[in-house]
């Protein structure tokens, strides 16, 4: 069986970078099906290729702007190049100029081409055979058809050794369609589903994944196992580990995903499994992570309860206005919508306060913004004595008063309401009471 193995941006940013992970690549034979993600930042400074390809379609019609942008990613690929003295570059390169500047190229298409390229040199460069993610990756109305995927892929021979462009596809009229931003991680296990690989390893530039962001807590302790549930949760709830539908291609067949880091292959990294295999009493905890900006609208209304269709026709008016929301609670008399800040797009908060107010026969209506939801994620979490003890201690001993509180029986998370700008510091408290003191 085989491994599909996907490098990100800062993975394969130049060509020292690329070298390594074409000896990590080379290292095992399995490792047959590579994926790559366009050229990140090389430094500080740098721009990833994606951003300089936005910056390339957005000034399409402005020639300096549009040149200026180009030739930071025509320097990029030169860089990469030289690993591959053969390949003919600058034939590439003017092809891909006059397509994003002179054709009337859709954004999906501009944005693709650093994939594209990239994995048109590491090909060249590991002595593999490019398959363009065109040939089989479909989407239907904007989203990913798998069963087209599925099909598409049975004609293509899986004993090659392929390098293959992540973040996009084709749609049923032959356009080129990308995922939302991090997306090769979806191309990675979609490879990994389609080529019935053993393992899906995603290759980055950190050890695999903590419980609580390393930019918050700076020696956060890393974790060996993650299941689906908790990654899923994870990701949800802003932990930026792996996009957050990297999983649907594979979690059917319960293929496992490998999160290593490129610059120190030799480190364990962190296994992400259907079910984890390596549970202590220790290991209970498996993220603290917290996501800030959302607002509430709480609906009050005497005898709720005995209201039929009530909650129905408030959340009609959440979705004619394209309004996620991300979590619900009910009281007796009242209830409770949190939604992120960035949904409202198509009505401010304010004039849908309003508008709910006309729509729906409430009592009282009241809006409250700048809340953080902070989460803490871990195995059997509602089966185990003593952490929201521990959580509410914390939150007494520093004063913060909770909004909302949410555990869920059955699953892995529980969820407080705080205002927003105690986030990191109560972060930083828990992860202390609950990690570094056990
Ligand atoms: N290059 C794209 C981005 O920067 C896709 C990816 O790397 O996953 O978002």
């Amino acid at each position: 069986m085989a491994i599909a193995c996907k490098f990100g941006g800062t993975s394969l940013a130049c060509s020292e970078n690329i070298r390594r992970c074409a000896d990590i690549v080379k290292s095992d034979k399995k490792r047959r099906f590579v994926v790559v993600s366009a050229p990140g930042k090389k430094n500080k400074q740098s721009k990833k290729v994606t951003d300089l390809l936005y910056e390339c379609h957005a000034n399409r019609f402005d020639e300096q702007a549009f040149d200026a942008a180009f030739s930071d990613i025509a320097e990029t690929f030169r860089e990469i190049a030289t690993l591959a003295p053969n390949f003919p570059l600058e034939e590439e390169l003017s092809a891909m100029y006059n397509q994003i500047k002179f054709s009337e190229s859709n954004i999906d298409f501009v944005l693709s081409r650093g994939e594209y390229l990239n994995a048109k040199l590491f090909a060249a460069y590991l002595g593999y055979t490019f398959l363009d993610a065109t040939k089989f990756i479909s989407f239907k109305n904007g989203e990913l058809d798998m069963a087209a995927t599925l099909e598409k892929a049975k004609k293509i021979d899986r004993n090659g050794n392929y390098v293959i462009p992540g973040f996009y596809g084709v749609d049923k009229h032959g356009y080129v369609k990308t995922f939302s931003r991090g997306g090769s991680d979806i191309t990675g296990a979609i490879v990994a589903r389609v080529f019935d690989c053993e393992l899906y390893e995603n290759w980055t530039d950190v050890d695999g994944i903590y419980v609580s962001d390393p930019r918050v807590i700076e020696h956060a302790k890393k974790v060996n196992q993650v299941s689906f549930r908790e990654l899923r949760e994870m990701s949800y709830m802003g932990a930026s580990v792996l996009h957050a539908e990297t999983l649907m291609p594979i979690y059917e067949k319960s293929i496992p995903i490998l999160l290593k880091n490129s610059f120190a292959p030799e480190n364990s990294g962190t296994q992400i499994l259907k079910k984890r295999t390596e549970v202590s009493d220790k290991e209970t905890i498996t993220c603290i992570t917290g996501k800030s900006d959302y607002t509430c609208i709480q609906i009050s209304k005497m005898l709720l309860d005995k209201q039929l269709g009530f909650v129905k026709k408030a959340t009609a008016v959440f979705e004619e206005y394209h309004i996620n929301i991300s979590h619900t609670h009910s009281g007796l008399d009242n209830l409770c919508f949190f939604v992120e800040r960035s949904q409202y797009t198509e009505i401010t908060f304010d004039a849908f306060l309003k508008e709910l107010e006309t729509r729906i026969d409430a009592d009282k209506i009241v809006g409250y913004e700048k809340i953080a939801l902070l989460a803490v994620i871990g195995h059997n979490l509602s089966g185990k004595i003593g952490v929201l003890a521990k959580i509410f201690q914390v939150l007494k001993d520093k004063q913060i008063s909770v909004k909302t509180i949410y555990q869920s029986i059955s699953e892995c998370n529980v969820i407080i309401g705080i205002e927003d700008h105690r986030l990191n510091a109560c972060i930083k408290a828990i992860y202390q009471e609950l990690i570094e003191n056990e």
